[in-house]
């Protein structure tokens, strides 16, 4: 009886990642321990992303892939993070109102 060849899984698509604005700053800490990051290397990295072509596309990414280390789509990531999902904006705002 023939069988189909196994297959192999390409794993998720990072071809986006090539538009990252963070190619152009690879010297950032974007993979250190937050700990260790002064904070004016933060803000930099926040508007890097924050100003990225692929933004959403990083930030699903992360979502989906369940990244719990580095700083992707404009924050640190951690294994607490993961439990406390990314809002939109206008979310922020409003529960700081209420
Ligand atoms: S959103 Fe930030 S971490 Fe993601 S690709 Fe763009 S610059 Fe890099």
């Amino acid at each position: 009886m023939p069988t189909k060849p196994p297959t192999i899984s390409s794993g998720p698509a990072t071809g986006w990642m090539l538009d990252g604005a963070c190619l152009n700053l690879w010297w950032l800490p974007w993979i250190d321990n937050p700990r260790h990051v002064a904070l004016d290397e933060v803000r930099l990295m926040r508007r890097t992303c924050a100003s990225c072509p692929v933004l959403d596309t990083c930030a699903g990414f992360v979502a989906e892939q369940r990244v719990t280390a580095g700083f992707w789509a404009g924050r640190w990531r951690s294994l607490w993070a993961l439990y406390r999902p990314d809002r939109p904006a206008a979310a922020k705002k409003a529960s700081r109102v209420a």
